[in-house]
């Protein structure tokens, strides 16, 4: 049997159902130990804590798999997978695109499943996971029964656990190009094989559609816009005008296609770095009544806190100048190593320091099909807030 014991003392967050051990708390790990192998983790003391896949390679030496001694196989996967599927239940018959497994916080450490339409998209970022690739597949075949499984492995994250990308089909044909995905009543071409992540940027649907419901008449300004996810939300909304900055070309294009799709006005898209782009309007003194920053992670740890800050504090604070009184400003982070609590404040900062009054008007994360598991707090990463600046 394989085996990780830890240091005396070290098993409280394990007891808290917490699903990591780092290396730091191992006291001996031995047997076969392949990445991605299963291994019990007993405390010091000899108690039995739970079945894991270990990663000798990672500073996350071992991601528990279940609380109690059971066969790791295809059965479990399957049962994991039928789970994650029937607590999304109520929420598939009006949407088409949608995360069906939301990783740790499904009980399935490093896996990520998306599926737009007929197809589905999987995201392996640890070493059980991708050893358990092909049995994660065949579950999904039984359970969700897509005409297309695509794997998009290839997350920054992989390099720290020492593992290789893994791309392309893994059942059925490739997805149609160009896929077409309904949102809200509004279209978007998703890019699966080549876009950011699993090929759209399902967590910000619910504050898409805030911002829709908030955008008429309103001249907006979507920071980090992608292939226009707020954009085109926006457009649908009524907006008086919307000017869009990315600093990809190509995502830009998405977003212009996305826009003709949905038949909507143009809008202003620009290419280039927002931290500039921010400066340039404000020294042409334009200024907007609606206004997203949907920045990608700045902050990937804790360890980049700081550092992160500084970057969050800068785009919020021009936005908050460039803001009509009684204008919204929709601020996002999706760092792991910032809570919501310390983006709160930078953003507190923010307006002070930009001599604005401003109030939260709503707290934002993401949609009802990224379930935040109480006891791995890490799974809320998106944290968000709508703020209005007094009129
Ligand atoms: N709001 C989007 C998702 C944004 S993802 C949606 O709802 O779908 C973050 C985006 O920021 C990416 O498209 C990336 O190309 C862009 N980006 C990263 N750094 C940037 C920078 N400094 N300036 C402008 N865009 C940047």
């Amino acid at each position: 049997m394989n085996k990780l014991v830890l240091k005396p003392g070290r098993e409280k967050s394990l007891k808290r159902r917490h699903p990591w051990v780092f290396s730091g708390a191992v006291a001996t790990l031995t047997g076969n130990l392949a990445p991605g192998e299963t291994v019990e983790i007993h405390s010091g003391g000899g108690e039995f804590l739970g079945v894991a896949a270990c990663n000798p390679n990672s500073n996350i030496v071992a991601r528990v798999w279940d609380w109690h001694k059971r066969e790791i196989d295809a059965a479990f996967f399957r049962a994991r997978i039928e789970r994650a599927v029937a607590l999304r239940a109520h929420l598939l018959p009006s949407i088409d695109s949608v995360r069906l497994v939301h990783a740790e916080s499904d009980g399935l450490p490093g896996v990520v499943i998306d599926r737009y339409g007929d197809t589905v998209v999987m995201q392996l970022s640890s070493a059980g996971a991708m050893r358990w690739r092909d049995a994660i597949a065949d579950a999904v075949v039984q359970v969700v029964k897509p005409k297309t499984i695509y794997e998009r492995s290839d997350a920054d994250v992989l390099a720290l656990e020492g593992l290789t990308p893994s791309v392309g089909v893994l059942h059925g044909a490739l997805p149609p190009s160009p896929m077409l995905v309904k949102e809200s009543g509004v279209a978007f071409e998703v890019d699966v094989p080549q876009g950011h992540k699993t090929g759209f940027y399902l967590d910000q649907r619910s504050n898409r559609a805030r911002v829709r419901a908030l955008s008429a008449e309103r001249e907006v300004l979507d920071c980090f816009a992608y292939s226009g996810g707020f954009t085109v939300n926006a457009l649908a909304g009524g907006a008086a005008g919307v000017t869009a900055i990315d600093s990809s070309g190509p995502a830009l294009e998405l977003l212009k296609r996305n826009v003709a799709l949905n038949q909507l006005p143009a809008c202003d898209a620009i290419e280039g770095d927002v931290f500039q782009l921010l400066r340039k309007l404000r020294d042409q003194a334009r200024s907007f009544d609606l206004i997203v920053l949907d920045p990608p992670k700045f902050a990937p740890t804790a360890a980049h806190a700081e550092k992160a800050s500084r970057a969050y504090k800068d785009i919020n604070l021009l936005a908050f100048k460039l803001l009509r009184p009684g204008g919204l400003l929709f601020t996002f982070s999706c760092s792991g190593g910032v809570s919501r609590d310390l983006f709160q404040k930078i953003v507190a900062g923010a307006a002070l320091d930009a001599g604005v009054d401003a109030h939260i008007v709503e707290h934002l994360s993401a949609g009802a099909d990224h379930p935040v598991a109480l006891s791995f707090p890490e799974g809320e990463y998106l944290k968000g807030v709508a703020c209005r600046v007094a009129g």
